[in-house]
């Protein structure tokens, strides 16, 4: 018997009838699995949550015949399901959220929590609730807010989003994309004589024509008035240009006669002309522009591009030579703690020598980098320098306090081997993992969290540090700081150099401090030029600096005489 615990049958019996009272009227499913995994018993709420009953419920085992999906309607296979992690996992997984599909083809939302409880006989316990409303409430939210009205089309920002991830994926397989921006003639015309409804009705039938040629994967957005954009990723732009100007100009019977419309396009390409989805945008724009003051009907970016253009693709060229010329080179900058003053850390900034034009900045010459898809090739030769140099100042004696930062770029953290190859990279130096940091800025991370996080908690089990670049100036999102593990905020210079005259900035710089020091996070402030911005920081709770104040960033062998005290062949000043 049960009863063993200290109080008699009788209240055994009272609190047995109680809890089954609950177990049956709660609104809230509950599912009891045994050690294995076999479902051992429901409540009733569960028969209309997941719309089997209780018999056929329980010839099931949790982590079989159940059609479910997560949060981008992608299946869920079993490991992620709240109730099998709580058992590998031994610990109690809350609040996930799943769309459960029923046998009769309706689905509902449900929140899932689940408990391990392994003891007499029992495994998890799984309770969920119906929350289908209110998922439903708050894509409605999504989207009002990220679709145009009346062609039921995604506005210009949602549109932004999904070229941004059109892009990337055509960056992982070596694709184009072409931005097609596409301008009605002579729109405002036909809306003034033939009226507003008429122009919603043809709004309306060019945004299903467009969707019709689409392909599935294409993105087809309405930006405001008359203008569409449709960005598709591989085939012939010139072609595919061709197309929508034909399916636009079949004609449409209204009641006061037949239409023709026609369309002026613009067209910008990934890579060839712009590095992200914003830059692409802009320069269909751009060329939308000419297309419509040349009265050709469809142009190209690039044909019109002028002797900028030409300038960066120039360089873009040299760039490709300068890894095997030995034209690039590392510069040191060195990190202090800002209350002793003393040397805690360095950050590893690239410098290009180019032939002609001297130091080209890494500001001007990453984004081409970027755009070029060489960034992967140089981050690596950057690591890859670093770590020796770590290593090389090892042999010599000289240990760099703190760790050495190294920037990583978006594309390179986008890369699907990024943490191998750093790992690779790392042990073939033999640098412990310990000396290094990655400084990432927010954008790299924000786009796709889930990876992130993945790859940012690899890199915090192999001991690497992980700095948040440029902070403040991105997203500076609380959620995913909570999420990610990084250790440091590194506040962007913008923001330190207008600080002291600047009530707002300083508003900034100490809501940053004030948060990373809620979240247990370090703070170092870049760009630090003057002796009252470093006061300041210090006033506000700035642990670390960084800045011309203190230290620029000098070559290796001036960084080890400097700051790590090489002996050797110091000038006297
Ligand atoms: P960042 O990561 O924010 O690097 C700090 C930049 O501020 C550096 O410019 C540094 O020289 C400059 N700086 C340091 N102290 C001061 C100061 O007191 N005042 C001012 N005005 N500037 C200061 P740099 O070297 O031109 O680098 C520019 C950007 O290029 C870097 O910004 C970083 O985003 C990128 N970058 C540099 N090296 C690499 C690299 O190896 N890999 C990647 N992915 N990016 C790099
Ligand atoms: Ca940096
Ligand atoms: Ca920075």
């Amino acid at each position: 018997m049960d009863e063993s615990e200290g109080i008699d049958a009788g209240e055994a019996r009272a609190i047995r009838t109680r809890l089954q009272a609950i177990y049956d009227v709660v609104p809230v499913g509950i599912t009891i699995t045994d050690p294995e995994g076999h479902i051992i018993d429901c409540n009733p709420a569960s028969e209309t949550l997941l719309g089997i009953t209780r018999e056929e419920h329980l010839s099931r085992r949790y982590d079989k015949g159940w059609e479910i999906f997560d949060e981008d309607g992608q299946p869920m296979p079993p490991e992620r399901f709240a109730s099998v992690r709580a058992l590998t996992e031994g610990s109690e997984i809350r609040d996930q959220l799943m769309e459960v599909r029923h046998p009769d083809g309706r689905s509902v939302w449900l929140s899932v929590s689940a408990s391990p409880v392994l003891r007499d006989g029992i495994g998890v316990v799984i309770a969920y609730v119906n929350v289908s409303e209110l998922v439903d409430a708050s894509r409605q939210i999504q989207r009002l807010a990220l679709h145009d009205a009346l062609t039921e089309l995604p506005n210009h920002t949602l549109c932004l989003d999904l070229v941004d991830q059109l892009i990337r994926s055509a960056r992982r397989h070596d694709e184009q994309v072409a931005a097609l921006h596409l301008d009605l003639d002579k729109f405002r015309e036909i809306n003034e004589t033939l009226g507003h409804g008429t122009g919603d009705h043809l709004l309306k039938l060019t945004a299903a024509r467009l969707r019709e040629l689409a392909g599935p994967n294409d993105v087809v957005a309405r930006f405001s008035g008359d203008e569409f954009l449709l960005a598709a990723p591989g085939g012939d732009p010139g072609t595919l240009a061709r197309q929508v100007l034909e399916v636009v100009a079949t004609p449409v019977e209204t009641a006061r006669g037949r239409i023709v419309l026609t369309a002026s396009i613009g067209i910008a390409c990934f890579p060839e002309d712009a590095g992200d989805a914003a830059e692409l945008l802009r320069h269909a724009d751009i060329a939308m522009t000419r297309s419509k003051a040349s009265r050709n009907r469809h142009s190209f970016y690039n044909a019109d591009m002028g002797r900028q253009v030409e300038e960066t693709l120039n360089l873009a060229r040299d760039l490709d030579g300068a890894l095997e010329n030995g034209d690039l080179q590392l510069v040191f900058q060195p990190q202090f703690d800002l209350a002793s003053r003393s040397i805690n850390g360095a950050e590893v900034l690239l410098r290009w020598h180019h032939p002609q034009r001297g130091w080209i900045s890494p500001a001007e010459f990453i984004p081409i980098a970027e755009k070029r898809g060489m960034m992967t090739a140089v981050g690596e030769w950057v690591m890859r320098r670093a770590c020796q140099q770590l290593h090389d100042w090892g042999r010599l004696g000289l240990k760099l306090p703190g760790r050495l930062a190294i920037n990583v770029s978006a594309q390179q953290f986008d890369h699907p081997d990024f943490i191998d190859r750093t790992a690779d990279i790392v042990r073939a130096a033999n640098v412990t993992p310990e000396s290094l940091e990655i400084e990432l800025t927010e954008n790299s991370v924000a786009v796709d969290p889930e990876r992130a996080t993945q790859v940012l908690h690899a890199f915090q089990e192999m001991g690497m540090g992980l700095a948040l670049d440029d902070f403040g100036i991105g997203y500076s999102s609380l959620t995913y700081l909570r999420q990610f593990e990084v250790h440091k905020l590194k506040i962007d210079g913008s923001f330190i150099q207008k600080m002291v005259e600047l009530e707002s900035e300083r508003t900034i710089v100490a809501t940053i401090i004030g948060m990373a020091r809620t979240l247990g996070l370090r703070t170092l402030a870049e760009g630090v030029e003057t002796a009252e911005q470093a006061d300041l920081l210090a006033e506000l709770g700035c642990q670390s600096v960084q800045g011309f104040l203190f230290g620029y960033p000098v070559a290796a062998d001036e960084f080890a005489r400097e700051w790590l005290g090489k002996p050797a062949q110091k000038e006297p000043a």
